[in-house]
């Protein structure tokens, strides 16, 4: 019997690719429920692959009759952009920890093989130089910076994970994205000045014409992991060979690709330069910079670098990264320009 996977938040950034790679790469069955299915493109009519839109927080018999019937649960909805833990915290909470502290426990129940994204941002301000999955501490900042909301709702999730493992032998994987970027991560057109992810948000600004806004100088550092690299590190753990990931936790990210926020902006202005059609963009695009407070407003608090530990990933899975930095940038500029992505009158749900 091939593999049934139940991927809840299937028109995400991660849930695309990987529905995508399941159906394309692998035999097994994939069952997804999303809200919307307007990046899912041509998987949607894959026989191997069945579709619901819906909202997890509401069909919820939807959900508990396909954690009965599948063997791999993946709970991909949630809120993972900063801009968002500073408006609206309290939505972050009900959605990354409520909504799914009721798909771990039907997980629980069910006695079913749960997947779950944690993230690097649990470790906080850690001041480890490398962030372990065992040794660093998770280091968070005072309760009216509350951006820390997403940091605990997740580190709270991962601990009751890691409780009902220990309790009721559980099989789980944590997952913990580094900055996971790529094709369909935030929508272009919709990237509204401090609304998406960095690399989102410095496309937006050349294609829009509009100056890149570092905060504080841009100096923070992240690991910019490709979106196929982690993919491949997540069709590992599904596929659990000989049980190498049940009940461990992966950093999945690229400590090749630390690189400055800084950095990354001229990356992106280098990247449209390399493309003749859009070159002109390059030549107009402007870099300032904007104070953080003034971006984000007085519950935002800042991480200044991280950089994953993979040697669990490595060690387990057999999995390391093998997309840099600059490779990751000009593929995913090359998807939005064979998409006709950045022509002037590209529309907004072309995404
Ligand atoms: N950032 C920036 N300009 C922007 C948006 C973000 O300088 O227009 C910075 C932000 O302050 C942070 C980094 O880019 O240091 C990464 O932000 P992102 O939203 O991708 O999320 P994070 O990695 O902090 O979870």
């Amino acid at each position: 019997m091939p593999l049934k996977v139940l991927i809840l938040g299937a028109n995400g950034f991660i849930g695309s690719a990987l529905t995508e790679a399941i159906i394309d790469r692998t035999d097994w069955e994939a069952y997804g429920m999303d809200i919307a299915d307007n990046k899912l493109g041509e998987v949607l009519g894959k026989p191997r692959f069945k579709f619901v839109e819906g909202d997890i927080t509401i069909n919820k018999e939807w959900i508990e009759y396909h954690v009965r019937k599948c063997d791999v649960i993946v709970p991909l909805v949630a809120i993972a952009n900063p801009s968002q833990y500073v408006k609206d915290p309290l939505r972050v909470f009900e959605l990354d920890f409520e909504a799914n502290l009721t798909i771990v426990r039907l997980c629980a129940k069910y006695k079913k093989r749960l997947i779950f994204p944690s993230t690097s941002e649990v470790y906080g301000m850690c001041p480890d130089p490398v962030l372990d999955e065992q040794n660093s501490n998770l280091v968070y900042g005072p309760i009216h910076k509350q951006r820390w909301i997403y940091a605990n709702s997740k580190q709270l999730l991962d601990r009751v994970i890691f409780a009902y493992g220990v309790r009721d032998n559980l099989d789980y994987t944590l997952f913990r994205p580094f900055n996971w970027i790529g094709p369909r991560l935030d929508d272009i057109h919709e990237a509204k000045e401090g609304s998406s992810r960095v690399f989102t948000q410095f496309l937006a600004n050349v294609f829009h014409g509009l100056p890149i806004r570092l905060v504080d100088g841009g100096r923070q550092r992240r690991s910019f992991t490709y979106i196929d690299d982690a993919i491949e590190a997540l069709l590992r753990i599904i596929a659990n060979k000989d049980g190498c990931a049940s009940q461990q936790i992966f950093n999945i990210g690229n400590p090749q690709s630390d690189v400055s926020v800084a950095d990354l902006a001229n990356a992106i202005v280098e990247g449209f330069r390399a493309i003749p059609e859009y070159a002109h963009l390059a030549d107009t695009a402007k870099i300032e910079t904007v104070a953080a407070e003034t971006y984000y407003g007085q519950y935002y608090q800042d991480i200044q670098v991280r950089v994953p530990a993979i040697h669990q990933a490595a060690e387990k899975l057999g999995w390391k990264p093998s997309t840099d930095f600059n490779t990751a940038i000009r593929k995913t500029l090359q998807y939005h320009v064979r998409r006709g992505d950045f022509m002037p009158d590209a529309s907004a749900d072309n995404s």
